[in-house]
This record gives structure tokens, C-alpha cells and sequence, in this order.
């Protein structure tokens, strides 16, 4: 059902060679670190479970994979949401359309507290122990590659929101001994706020990836020009689509940090969640499309 392992494609983005792993190819809706994420209630027997629920913002990408989850599976999905502005009420668009057409029952009220034993739990944006379960085999492939590739050493560079996936992978290289060394940038909150988020996930600092970032300050879902005129570079020069939230500020972070980033073959993972800029590309197109 999963198209594993996802390719690796060589790329030269304004003279720089650089490794792409085209995550965003492994399902047409299920794709991306969310498929990477939630690989693991996809392929176990769970008893018993009839249903999922989890909470967060109401367009993102992890909602919407998570109703694909559910969906697959035959379960009942139901997301809980702190509120839900009128406009995307009334212009269902992106990621909440399509979990809305997955039968996603949305709840603008606090997640439950007691959860009953029928159901799952997941906690936003997939921030959760067993992520590890497709993340480590996320990295497994690019140890493999690595491999057949005689690659002595890699860097790695993806943008974070809950720094799950860069963590996870950071961790797994750390105790194979595989020389990959993982960079990520905070798309959400700052670097003590993705500091913090790793610690939740993995007490020993050791295990935590290395953060890079910009001079600016990055708010996250704000529109920034210079982000727009990097997606759309990308889309022109490479041929290639990337996220609006997290992709641009990345590769605007990555580029620089390329002198640093480059003593090594240089692997940008593309984290899929392009459903998302259907309702973000209008916004920008609103804004500062000539
Ligand atoms: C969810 C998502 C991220 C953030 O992943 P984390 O594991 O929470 O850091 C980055 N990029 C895209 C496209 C996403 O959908």
C-alpha cells in the first residue's frame, strides 16, 4: 500500500548539490513524515479498537493523515479542535475538506480525558514514542542508501514542528554508529521551544538533533515574501512541490547554513503535507503574486 523506500533524487539548487528523499511520493494521501509518523498503526493488530481521537489545529497536515488512518482501517475519527474560524467553516478547503470527506467528526472543545477502552489516542501532530516504529524506518532506508552508495558520512536537514521526526531519526543514528548527522530549524515556537519538544520525547541530549536558524524570526502560518519567492524557486527549478508552512523556511535556513551543511553529501528530506497549500497558496497568491 506504501511505496517503500521512497526514491532519493540528486538535485542542483543554485549550485549546490543536493540529496532529496521524496517522502511526499509514498501514498498520494498518506505521505510525508504523518505517513512515517503513523506507520505503525497501520501495520498492528490493535484489539478491540474502534476508534481514533486526537487534537490540534484545523488544518493540519497530521489531522488530515490521520483520517486517512482511520479511514483505511475502518475506524471512527474524531479530532478535537480549540476553535474553527468562520471563514474555513463556510470555505471548507485543504486539509479540513478533505478529512470532512473522510467522515472526520470534528469537536471544538477540549480533548477527553478518559478514554475509553474502544479507542486511540493520539497526541498532536503525532508527538508520540511509537512514531520511532516508521521513522526509524525512514532512516534505515538512508543507511541503506548510504551503503550502496559507499557514503562515509551525510548530513540531513528537515524543517520541525514538533521535531518528532528529526529527533527520531537523530536518535537512530546515533545508536547504529551510522555517521548521519541531522540538522532541523524550529517552524513552530523557537529553538528553546524545539529543545524542549525533543526532551519530551528523548531525555538524553545526546540523542537530539542540531538546531539552525535564520535571522529572522519565523511565525508559524504567517506569510512571509521571502518564503513565497524560495517556494516558488524550488517549484521552478527543480519541478518539484513543496509545503508552504514548513518547506520554504527550511530551505531558506539550509541555504544559510550550505557552507557548513556541505563538508558533507547533503540530504534535505521532503516531508510531503502539500494538501495544506490549498488553502495557503491563495493567501499568498492574494498577497504578492504580480
Ligand atoms: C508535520 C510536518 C512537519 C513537522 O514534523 P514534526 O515531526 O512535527 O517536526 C514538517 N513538514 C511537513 C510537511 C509536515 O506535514
Amino acid at each position: 500500500m506504501l511505496k517503500l523506500p521512497s526514491p532519493i533524487q540528486s538535485v542542483t539548487f543554485r549550485n549546490h548539490q543536493i540529496y532529496i528523499k521524496r517522502d511526499d511520493l509514498i501514498h498520494k494521501d498518506f505521505s510525508g513524515n504523518k505517513a512515517r509518523k503513523f506507520h505503525y498503526f497501520l501495520g498492528h493488530e490493535f484489539a478491540g479498537i474502534s476508534k481514533l481521537i486526537s487534537y490540534g489545529s484545523s488544518q493540519s497536515n497530521a489531522m488530515y493523515s490521520l483520517s486517512v488512518l482511520a479511514k483505511m482501517r475502518g475506524w471512527e475519527f474524531e479530532y478535537y479542535v480549540d476553535h474553527l474560524s468562520l471563514y474555513l467553516e463556510q470555505n471548507p478547503q485543504g486539509n479540513y475538506k478533505k478529512a470532512l470527506q473522510n467522515s472526520m467528526q470534528l469537536h471544538i472543545a477540549k480533548p477527553p480525558k478518559d478514554i475509553e477502552p474502544n479507542t486511540l489516542f493520539i497526541e498532536e501532530g503525532g508527538r508520540i514514542q511509537e512514531s520511532s516504529y516508521g521513522i526509524y524506518k525512514l532512516a534505515q532506508e538512508i543507511a541503506n542508501w548510504m551503503e550502496q552508495n559507499h557514503m562515509q558520512s551525510l548530513h540531513i536537514f528537515l524543517p520541525s514542528g514538533t521535531g518528532t521526526t528529526a529527533l527520531f531519526l537523530a536518535k537512530y543514528f546515533t545508536i547504529n554508529n551510522i555517521n548521519a548527522k541531522v540538522f532541523t530549524t524550529p517552524c513552530v515556537g523557537g529553538k528553546e521551544y524545539l529543545a524542549k519538544q525533543f526532551g519530551m520525547l528523548e531525555s538524553s541530549s545526546q540523542y537530539h538533533p542540531t538546531i539552525l536558524e535564520s535571522d529572522y524570526k519565523h511565525h508559524f502560518g504567517k506569510l512571509y515574501k521571502q518564503e513565497y519567492q524560495m517556494w516558488l524557486e524550488l517549484k521552478d527549478t527543480l519541478n518539484i512541490e513543496f509545503d508552504l508552512l514548513y518547506d520554504p523556511y527550511g530551505w531558506i535556513v539550509m541555504m544559510e547554513h550550505i557552507q557548513t551543511l556541505n563538508s558533507s553529501p547533503l540530504l534535505y528530506i521532503h516531508q510531503g503535507g502539500i494538501i495544506g497549500n490549498e488553502s495557503m497558496l491563495p493567501r499568498y497568491e492574494r498577497k504578492y503574486k504580480q
